[in-house]
C-alpha cells in the first residue's frame, strides 16, 4: 500500500469550474420545482442564428468529418483576422482552438517553464489560475493600488511594481471587457499596460472574448499592433460570448507571433488534432457575416433593467457596467450580519449560499475571482429573472440582522 495520492496535484487540487457548477445548481433547483432566479453562468441565451446552425448541420450532411489541419481551417483563420480587423497578421499567426479556454491553456503551456511566474489582472476569471497551475507556472494576481476606486482595473504603475517584484515574469494576462467586473479598459490604459510588457520583454496576453459587447455607444479599443508590440502581443478570442447560444460550439482563435502559434499547433496536433471540422464551419458562418449588434443592444437594455431594479437596495453598491454582461456588487456592508436563522455572513460565499437557499437567487461569489467582498451577477438571463431576482435579493438582504 502507498499513501501516494491517486490523482496528481495539478489535477486534484482544483474544484470544478464554479460557473459551470452554477448552471448545474440552477437546473437542479428548477427540477425540484423551486423558484430560481439565475444570475450564475455567463452564457448568452436565445436562438442560435440560422446561418450558424445551418452551416454546422450542412457540414455533417456534406461529410466534412475527416481529420483537418491542426491549426484550424484556412478559411476560418482568414475570417478570424477579418473579424478582428488584424490585417497586420497572416494565417500562420492564427490558431483555431477548442474555445478560448484551449487557446489560453496552449499559451501557458507553450510559454511557461515549470515555476515561471504569470501575472494576472486583479479579478481573474475563474479558470485562469487552475490553467496556469496545470501548466506548471505560478500565478501572481496584480493588486491595484487604487483598488475599488478604479473598479479593480490594473494600472501601468501597478503592473510595473509587480514586475519589479517578479522580474522574470513571463507574461501578463488581462481580460477586457472584464469578466467578472464588467469594466472595459480604455485605449490609453491598455496601451500603458502593453508598453510596460514590451519594455520588460514579457508577453501581453489579451483575452478579448466579450469585445463586441461594449455599451453606451463606445467601441472596444484594440491594442496597438506594430513592429515593436507584435513580438509580445497575444490576443485570445472566440465564438462563445458575442453571439447567442454559441458557448457549446467550442471554437476560439488565438492571434500571436508565429513562433508561438507554431508551438501551439504542435501541441494541439498531439492532444486534439485540432478542433472538430463541423463546428469550425459553424463558427466560420458566424464571423463571416457583418456583425449584428442585436445581442449587444438587448444586453444593454438588460443592464439598465438590472440597474434600475437594484439601485434602491441599500446593502448593495453597484458598479456601472461598461461591457460584457456582468454586474459586480460590493456587498461588504452585509458582512458581520446574521441570517434570520442565525447563520453569520462573513464572506461572499456565505452570502451567495444564503441568497441561493433563502431566495433561489444564483450568483457567483467574488472569492472565486480572488476578490472577497463582491458578488458577480450575470444579466444574460431572462427579464423576469432580473426583475423578480432583484426583488428577492432586496427582501433577503433586508432580512439580515
Ligand atoms: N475567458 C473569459 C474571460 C471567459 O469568461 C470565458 C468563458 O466564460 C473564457 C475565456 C472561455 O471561453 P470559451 O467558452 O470560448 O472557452
Amino acid at each position: 500500500m502507498t499513501d501516494r495520492p491517486r490523482i496528481a496535484g495539478r489535477a486534484g487540487r482544483h474544484p470544478p469550474s464554479l460557473t459551470l457548477e452554477l448552471k448545474r445548481i440552477a437546473a437542479e433547483l428548477a427540477a425540484r420545482g423551486r423558484p430560481v432566479w439565475d444570475f450564475g453562468l455567463g452564457e448568452t441565451k436565445g436562438d442560435l442564428a440560422p446561418h450558424i446552425r445551418d452551416a454546422g448541420s450542412r457540414a455533417f450532411l456534406d461529410e466534412h468529418t475527416q481529420y483537418g489541419n491542426p491549426a484550424g481551417l484556412l478559411e476560418l483563420r482568414q475570417a478570424a483576422l477579418r473579424w478582428l480587423d488584424l490585417g497586420e497578421y497572416g494565417t500562420d499567426d492564427v490558431v483555431i482552438t477548442g474555445g478560448a479556454k484551449q487557446g489560453l491553456f496552449n499559451v501557458f503551456l507553450a510559454l511557461c517553464s515549470p515555476g515561471d511566474t504569470v501575472l494576472v489582472d486583479s479579478a481573474p476569471w475563474v479558470s485562469y489560475l487552475p490553467m496556469i497551475d496545470a501548466a506548471g507556472a505560478r500565478a501572481q494576481v496584480v493588486q491595484p493600488a487604487a483598488g475599488a476606486r478604479n473598479h479593480l482595473k490594473t494600472s501601468a504603475a501597478d503592473l510595473g511594481r509587480e514586475f519589479d517584484a517578479h522580474p522574470g515574469a513571463r507574461l501578463f494576462l488581462i481580460n477586457s471587457p472584464v469578466n467578472p467586473t464588467g469594466q472595459v479598459y480604455t485605449a490609453a490604459e491598455l496601451e500603458a499596460l502593453l508598453a510596460v510588457c514590451v519594455e520588460r520583454r514579457a508577453f501581453f496576453v489579451l483575452d478579448r472574448l466579450y469585445w463586441r459587447l461594449v455599451f453606451d455607444g463606445a467601441e472596444f479599443p484594440p491594442p496597438r499592433v506594430d513592429a515593436e508590440t507584435k513580438p509580445w502581443l497575444i490576443q485570445v478570442d472566440g465564438l462563445s460570448k458575442n453571439f447567442r447560444r454559441t458557448g457549446g460550439i467550442r471554437i476560439g482563435w488565438t492571434i500571436a507571433p508565429t513562433d508561438l502559434t507554431h508551438a501551439m499547433v504542435n501541441l494541439q496536433s498531439h492532444y486534439t488534432s485540432g478542433p472538430p471540422i463541423p463546428t469550425q464551419l459553424a463558427a466560420l458562418a458566424g464571423i463571416s457575416k457583418p456583425y449584428d449588434p442585436e445581442l449587444r443592444n438587448d444586453l444593454e437594455r438588460k443592464r439598465n433593467l438590472l440597474r434600475d431594479a437594484t439601485c434602491r437596495i441599500p446593502q448593495l453598491s453597484v458598479w456601472p457596467t461598461a461591457g460584457a454582461f456582468y454586474s459586480f456588487w460590493d456587498v461588504r456592508s452585509c458582512f458581520g450580519k446574521e441570517t434570520p436563522n442565525g447563520t453569520p455572513i462573513n464572506s461572499s460565499s456565505d452570502l451567495a449560499r444564503y441568497l441561493l437557499d433563502s431566495a433561489g437567487v444564483v450568483t457567483a461569489p467574488g472569492s472565486a475571482f480572488c476578490q472577497e467582498g463582491y458578488l458577480r451577477i450575470s444579466f444574460a438571463t431572462p427579464d423576469d429573472h432580473i426583475t423578480n431576482g432583484a426583488r428577492a435579493v432586496g427582501e433577503a438582504l433586508a432580512a439580515l440582522r
